[in-house]
């Protein structure tokens, strides 16, 4: 996919981040205008309202349907704003193609589901219009770039993602998990894709709107996509992410963006370090992989089981400790470990099953 393009919107200078802003969903054409106005006049170029919302229970809002188009029509022609909308079927595409809509964005529902994907693709063959796919719901980097690549099949070359977090079970700080190493994976793979950051469906909290916004940007995403509404309290749907239009100026103007790229020798010097060091790491763990064969030839011997639970919960627990004392997360360093571990059983398991 060498041939995705950077987005270039007309009329908007490429400078980041590039914002778009609006409600969750467009509720009636005065919360809609209303809110338009109040953005447009603070100089957010690209309006975001959702006409087909998908809820995850039915009885739930499930937005207004075709009935909004014309409302941001007006949007578009009184303001001179661009304007997006999530679409998820064929339907979706064709009215809103046929209502001027200048952007499309494909919710992380439907980026989960190759077949509405492909769909989707298909209906947008002979036209190029800029096409903003969000993460699956699910934490499955391929699943994302899957769903990108089907548009690039199908001829779409201005592509990018939004990176709005992913589900997952039980309570948690966030609405939706960042994995922010999903979307830096994805800029690795494709470095010309436009990213945009959105801070209002992972975090789920106004509160969280300008932290998870700032490090977007120290991240190096290309802009962001922030939920806002002129009386957010009585939203419709999302009311506890959205701010008032009064609230994102705040926010916005508060994003420090950090744009030089310094390579000064004492930056250098601290990167040849890293190196060393990891040079070093890679070094211990194949060493300790060995070691580890070592033990699995000594219990295939001695017709011992591979996991000995209270070795390795001896193991967890005084490296935990040692880790927190030398200032590391208990997160971080059991990760570490329980990855250390999966790959030592398994190199275990090759040897005591060898014929
Ligand atoms: C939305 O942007 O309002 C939305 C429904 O988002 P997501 O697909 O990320 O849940
Ligand atoms: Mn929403």
């Amino acid at each position: 996919m060498d041939n995705i393009l950077p987005i270039k919107l007309q009329g908007i200078e490429n400078k980041r981040p590039i914002i778009i802003a609006g409600p969750c969903s467009a509720e009636s054409e005065e919360q809609t205008l209303s809110t338009a106005y109040q953005l447009a006049q603070m100089g957010i170029k690209i309006f975001r309202a959702g006409i087909w919302k998908p809820r995850t229970k039915p009885g739930c809002f499930e937005g207004v349907g075709a009935v909004g188009l014309p409302w941001l029509r007006r949007v578009k022609e009184e303001t001179g704003m661009l304007t997006t909308i999530e679409v998820a079927t064929t339907q979706h595409v064709e009215e809103a193609l046929k209502a001027g809509i200048d952007i499309l964005w494909i919710g992380a529902r439907t980026t989960a589901s190759p077949f509405s994907m492909q769909q989707i693709a298909d209906s947008l063959k002979g036209v190029q219009i800029p096409v903003l796919v969000k993460n699956p719901v699910n934490p499955d980097l391929d699943l994302w770039i899957g769903a990108i690549e089907r548009l690039y099949n199908a001829g779409q070359q201005q592509i990018g993602a939004i990176h709005r977090g992913f589900t997952s079970y039980g309570k948690h700080l966030y609405r939706n998990l960042p994995h922010w190493h999903i979307p830096i994976e994805l800029r690795r793979r494709l470095p010309q894709i436009t990213l945009f950051g959105d801070p209002s469906h992972i975090g789920g909290r106004r509160d969280m709107v300008a932290p998870l916004s700032q490090q977007a940007m120290d991240l190096g995403y290309d802009g962001l996509i922030i939920e806002s509404h002129c009386n957010p309290d009585k939203a419709w749907s999302d009311a506890s992410q959205q701010v008032t239009p009064e609230d994102l100026k705040n926010i916005l103007s508060n994003i420090v963006v950090r744009e030089t790229c310094l390579v000064t020798e004492k930056l250098a010097e601290l990167r040849r370090h890293i190196d060393n060091l990891d040079n070093e790491l890679i070094s211990i763990l194949s060493e300790r992989m060995r070691v580890s064969r070592e033990i699995g030839h000594y219990k295939k011997e001695n017709n011992m089981p591979i996991l000995q639970a209270n070795r390795y919960d001896e193991i967890l627990t005084k490296r935990i400790a040692q880790a927190i004392e030398l200032g590391m997360s208990q997160e971080f360093i059991k990760s570490i470990l329980e990855a250390i571990h999966e790959e030592s059983v398994q190199q275990q398991v090759k040897i005591i099953n060898k014929a």
